[in-house]
C-alpha cells in the first residue's frame, strides 16, 4: 500500500513539475514581462511558447496577447495576479498566432476589451478553425474550454490609448511574422512590446504571412523608435540590439545568402545547404534553420 502510495505521489509530483510556469521579468516599475516556453506548444506549457506583456495602471490591467487556450489565459491571469489585484481591462493582441489572440474570451468574461489591428482580426476569422485543430493535436484536453472571440475594437494602421494616466501607441506597419502584427509603443518608458515582429532566444520561423522582405521593413520602422527597451513576442526581454541581431540580422543573412544563390543560378537544395551555424545558439535552430532558408527561397525567387 505504501509502495502504490509512494506511486501515486511521485507522479502527481512528476506531473505538477512538469507543467511550464511562465517566467516574470520586472521591466519597469509597473511593467512586467511573462516568458513562457520556447519550444514547440504542448500540453505542459498549454500552448504559450510566447512572452507576453503587462501594464499595470490605477485603473486596471493592459495585457499584451491573451494566450494560446483558455487555460493559458488562466496560467496568464494567475501569474499577473502574483504582482497585482487589478483587473484586466484592455487586451491588445499584437498578431495573428494562436498565443496572441486564442485566450480572448478568457478575458473577456472578466469584462475586458480586446483590441487589434483590422488585419489581424481577418487573420483571426480566417485561421481559428485551422489553429484549433493543430493546437487540439498538440495540447489534447489542455485546449478545454477554448473558444475563438474576436476583437472588438480595431483600428487600420494607428490607434492611441490611454488607461489610468498611461498612454500606448499601436502600429500595424505592415505583415512580419502574420499578416496583421502590430507593435506596441510605451512612450513614458521608451518601452516597445513587438509580438512577432522579435524574437529572442529562439529562432524565428518565416511565418504565415510568408512576407520576409515586409518584415525586415516593419523591424526597420520599430527601431527607428530607438526603443531602450523590448519585450519581444518570444524569449527574454532584452535591448534593442540584441532583438537586432536575433531576428533583424537573421533575415538579412538569409536574403544575402540566398540572393548569392540566385546569383549562381542555384536552386532550392542549395538553399537548404546554407550554412546558418552561426545562428545555432538559438532555440530550436535544428528543425527550423532550413525550412526558414526554403520559403525565404521560394519568395525571393518569385520576386526574381
Ligand atoms: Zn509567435
Amino acid at each position: 500500500m505504501f509502495r502504490i502510495m509512494a506511486f501515486v505521489l511521485c507522479s502527481l509530483l512528476a506531473s505538477v513539475s512538469m507543467a511550464y510556469e511562465l517566467k516574470i521579468h520586472k521591466v519597469d516599475d509597473n511593467v512586467y514581462a511573462l516568458v513562457g516556453d520556447l519550444s514547440q506548444r504542448s500540453t505542459d506549457n498549454l500552448g504559450n511558447n510566447s512572452t507576453h506583456g503587462v501594464i499595470v495602471t490605477d485603473e486596471g490591467v493592459i495585457l499584451i496577447d491573451s494566450g494560446a487556450s483558455y487555460l493559458g489565459a488562466k496560467q496568464i491571469h494567475e501569474a499577473i495576479q502574483t504582482f497585482t489585484q487589478q483587473s484586466i481591462k484592455i487586451v491588445i493582441n499584437s498578431g495573428g498566432q494562436d498565443h496572441r489572440w486564442l485566450g480572448n474570451d478568457y478575458f473577456q468574461q472578466l469584462g475586458a476589451t480586446i483590441i487589434s489591428s483590422l488585419e489581424a482580426k481577418a487573420d483571426h476569422q480566417n485561421r481559428a478553425d485551422e489553429q484549433l485543430a493543430f493546437l487540439e493535436s498538440l495540447l489534447g484536453d489542455s485546449l478545454k474550454g477554448t473558444k475563438p472571440f474576436f476583437a472588438t475594437q480595431t483600428f487600420d494602421t494607428e490607434l492611441k490609448l490611454s488607461l489610468g494616466g498611461v498612454d500606448l501607441e499601436l502600429y500595424h506597419f505592415g505583415p512580419a511574422h502574420t499578416a496583421g502584427d502590430s507593435i506596441i509603443w510605451m512612450p513614458s518608458t521608451r518601452i516597445m512590446f513587438t509580438g512577432d515582429v522579435v524574437y529572442n532566444n529562439r529562432m524565428l520561423g518565416i511565418g504565415p504571412a510568408r512576407n520576409f522582405q515586409s518584415w525586415i521593413d516593419v523591424f526597420e520602422k520599430m527601431a527607428s523608435f530607438k526603443p531602450d527597451y523590448i519585450i519581444p513576442g518570444h524569449g527574454n526581454p532584452s535591448v534593442l540590439e540584441t532583438a537586432t541581431i536575433n531576428t533583424y540580422q537573421y533575415l538579412l543573412f538569409l536574403r544575402a545568402k540566398v540572393a548569392e544563390i540566385l546569383d549562381n543560378d542555384g536552386g532550392m537544395v542549395d538553399a537548404t545547404k546554407i550554412d546558418q551555424s552561426e545562428y545555432e545558439y538559438l532555440e530550436n535552430f535544428e528543425t527550423i534553420a532550413g525550412r526558414n532558408a526554403q520559403a525565404v527561397f521560394e519568395q525571393m525567387e518569385f520576386d526574381y
